[in-house]
């Protein structure tokens, strides 16, 4: 078969043929040719958040968790305090990279099948004064939960402390206002809603706490003040840029705009989750979260309990009809995980669903026992 695979993943995703098609091409990274596809490529991603008069926007090289990494360096004073809102795995991610960094860090857990809560957020911050800034994962992709941005965004502000967002796995897809929602930073990447490559994240950085963010970071690559600073100076990226991954997210955010931008980015992939939904649940296939919580971007599914399951020959089984799944990632039950972000629609979606109905028969496995 030499179709490529759809990947029903959270990132890298499925790409359309003219965002490979802009990697053709050799570019120097100092090149004004160049410097033109970084500058309007921040500019178009200040656009989407609203956020030219409120936020810079400062990409930087690497894999999404760089860029959180990078964001808790460079706005979380060393001596500041840190508070994770816990509801999954990339929650427990955030808060182990703040303590590696020596950040003082608390974490709040709260159940994996449901957001966290923004009242109990109120309480913590009443009750502890050292706290500065409040991490939270705005899709947590372990289990496909939506938490309460907004919500959080204005307890943060009422008690003053600096909100620090993972937005990647939502931001494009889930609408961000930078006007009416209070953040210090909000990251992402390019490899997730956007649709491009994987290889870099970016940072909105709110302009009135950039100043106090000089000299925060331990790390010389993973400060976004330095990136900033010397991008602004010269137009140019402070180290070897991923010259391929950002032409290429150029593309894909010029695809974004011509499709109609988030509310239409939404729209797809809410058809996308539903077809999905819809499909999975006629074969018996229940999703673990209530319809509530569950955002339009990844899916977790109950594993079938029948003898005859097993992840790895579903998996293979599945990427042999083209369509590769992933594994769940909870820890007390047995899932897995069908993402719906990418360049597929609601044709492909069902396409998946039939792939999951014939492997499930060739394993011997009946609808009704899945
Ligand atoms: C994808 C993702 C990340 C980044 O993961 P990488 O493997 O570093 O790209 C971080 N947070 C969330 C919520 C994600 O979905």
């Amino acid at each position: 078969m030499d179709r490529d695979r759809i990947l029903l993943t959270p990132g890298p995703l499925t790409t359309t043929l003219r965002t490979k098609l802009a990697m053709l091409r050799d570019w120097g990274s100092w090149d004004t040719d160049f410097n033109t596809v970084t500058a309007g490529v921040r500019s178009r991603l200040l656009d989407i958040i609203h956020g030219q008069d409120s936020h810079v926007l400062v990409p930087l090289q690497g894999s999404g968790t760089f860029s959180v990494e990078a964001s808790v360096a460079t706005l979380v004073p060393r001596d500041g305090h840190v508070l994770v809102l816990d509801n999954g795995a990339y929650c427990k991610r955030a808060g182990k990279l703040t303590q590696m960094m020596g950040r003082k860090v608390t974490t709040i857990g709260f159940p994996e099948d449901a957001p966290v809560s923004p009242e109990v957020l109120d309480q913590t911050l009443a009750a502890d004064a050292s706290i500065t800034h409040v991490v939270l994962i705005h899709c947590e992709t372990g289990a496909g939960v939506e938490n309460p941005l907004a919500a959080v965004a204005a307890v943060c502000e009422r008690h003053g402390k600096g909100l620090i967002v993972d937005a990647m796995s939502s931001f494009g897809a889930l609408p961000i206002d930078a006007r009416s929602i209070r953040f210090d930073a909000l990251i992402a990447a390019s490899g997730k809603c956007l649709e491009g490559v994987p290889g870099m994240g970016f940072v909105f950085i709110r302009k009135a706490v950039l100043a106090s963010c000089a000299g925060n970071s331990q790390s010389l690559a993973m400060d976004l003040h330095d990136q900033y600073t010397y991008m602004e100076k010269t137009g140019q990226w402070r180290f070897t840029p991923p010259t391929h991954v950002v032409v290429a997210l150029s593309e894909a955010i010029t695809q974004f705009v011509e499709e109609g931008g988030q509310p239409a980015r939404l729209a797809r992939y809410t058809g996308n989750c539903r077809t999905l939904i819809d499909g999975m649940r006629a074969l018996g296939l229940k999703p673990f979260l209530k319809p509530e919580h569950q955002a339009p971007i990844i899916v977790t599914f109950h594993a079938p309990a029948h003898p005859a399951y097993d992840f790895q020959r579903f998996y293979q089984a599945a990427k042999a009809r083209g369509f590769m799944l992933y594994p769940g990632k909870l820890t007390t039950v047995e899932t897995f995980r069908v993402g719906c972000i990418g360049a597929i629609g609601s044709l492909e979606m069902q396409q998946a669903v039939n792939a999951v109905a014939d492997t499930l028969r060739e394993m011997g496995i009946p609808a009704a026992a899945a």
